[in-house]
């Protein structure tokens, strides 16, 4: 249904003025540090049910197993290009093989009350398409990061649940994990403020695939994983970029990056001083982030993988123990759906990061700072 026009105007209003850089840093602070097995604030009737659209690798190795942990939310369908691969899902997790749909039967998913959520996980120039069809049905949308290949299919995709009055949440998973929580803490209290932040992820590409593919990446190691040096130095700033300067290395294997950057390497500069370098490469192995302030430091190496982080702060080490950081994400956000919250990662944090995203881009290729809008 749709809102009556002086409310739609005056919700525009409320997006356009809250997408703002301060207002999405604060939807995603809500959450920071809390405890997401903590209860609701009343007992849900039922879990709510997810259907993962797209099933490939972090589907099958990370979503699928969380939501089998997960106290909030469950598997009970899937959106595939495959159904021999469909019902194979329905028999390992116990649903009905009515359950499986394919992208061009999106739109049935209207007619199925099992499905309260759509998890869009297939590749990035493909997530615009498959959230505004999950929206459209009617359905709560999760969507992999980065969010899309461009602001403005943030913005129809953002539009699109809006107009479903839907939530949009991204995969931001640190958000989820003790380290990180213990890094922004840290960054919000004791050691506020972090003035130097240094953060890399890199690793070998090797096989030939979509993210090597302009079209469906919508960038090379920047966007695929740069993306968690860049969030996690906001985190530690505190705030958002004002202005990056970027530019993208020398190809060591210019034959099999032909359409996507190999390495990039860029610094950003927050309000009050504090500065952030980072690096992302397809052509390297590294996990780091280092947080520098008067009044001590934290770094975390690996910083941003699934499980094994390792840390240590001026303090001493950290050592929490294991966890699933997608059980934690995927409950904080079915929580957040059924208190009838924000999400603690709205689609408006995912389209604040393509807007560095492009900055960066920009910066690389005109050599130039680039100084970040974000409305
Ligand atoms: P993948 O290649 O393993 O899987 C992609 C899936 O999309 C496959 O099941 C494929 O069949 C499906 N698909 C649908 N239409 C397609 C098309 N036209 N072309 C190609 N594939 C198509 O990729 P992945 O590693 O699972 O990544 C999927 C998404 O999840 C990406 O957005 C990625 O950035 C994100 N991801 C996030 C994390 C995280 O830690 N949050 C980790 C890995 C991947």
């Amino acid at each position: 249904m749709k809102l009556p026009p002086t409310q739609r105007i005056s919700r525009r209003k409320f997006i356009r003025d809250t997408s703002l850089s301060a207002a999405a840093l604060a939807w995603a602070q809500r959450l920071w540090g809390a405890d997401v097995s903590a209860s609701l604030a009343s007992t849900p009737a039922k879990k709510l049910g997810v259907a993962l659209a797209g099933l490939g690798t972090y589907s099958t190795g990370q979503l699928g197993p969380a939501l089998k942990e997960t106290q909030f939310c469950k598997l009970v369908g899937v959106i595939t290009r495959r159904p021999e691969i469909g019902a194979k899902w329905a028999n390992d997790y116990g649903f009905p093989a009515k359950n499986v749909y394919n992208y061009d039967t999106m739109d049935k998913l209207a007619e199925n009350p099992d499905i309260d959520v759509v998890y869009v996980v297939t590749p990035n120039g493909l997530h615009a398409e498959h959230v505004v069809k999950a929206a459209k049905a009617g359905k709560h949308v999760i969507c992999e990061k980065p969010m899309a290949n461009s602001v403005a299919e943030c913005d129809t995709m953002i539009a699109a649940c809006r107009d479903a009055k839907r939530s949009l949440s991204i995969g931001y998973r640190m958000h989820f994990d003790p380290y990180h929580q213990e890094m922004i803490k840290l960054a919000q209290g004791e050691f506020n403020p972090f003035t130097k932040i240094a953060a890399e992820f890199s690793f070998m590409m090797t096989v030939h695939q979509w993210r090597i593919e302009k079209k469906l990446s919508g960038g090379g190691p920047l966007v695929d994983i740069g993306i968690y040096s860049f969030h996690a130095a906001c985190l530690a700033a505190n705030a958002n970029p004002l202005a990056v300067t970027a530019k993208e290395m020398p190809k060591k294997r210019p034959e099999f990056f032909t359409e996507v950057e190999e390495t990039i390497e860029w610094t950003m500069e927050f309000p009050g001083g504090a500065t952030a370098t980072c690096r992302a490469s397809y052509n390297d192995n590294v996990n780091r982030f280092r947080a520098d302030s008067a009044k001590g430091w934290i770094e975390l190496s690996p910083a941003y993988s699934y499980t094994g982080i390792k840390g240590s702060t001026s303090r001493g080490p950290l050592n929490f123990p294991p966890m699933r950081q997608q059980a934690k994400q995927l409950d904080g956000i079915a929580r957040s759906i059924l208190d009838k919250k924000d999400s603690p990662v709205p689609g408006e944090l995912g389209r604040r990061d393509m807007v560095i995203m492009a900055g960066i881009y920009q910066s690389a290729a005109t050599g130039k700072r680039v100084e970040l809008k974000y409305s």
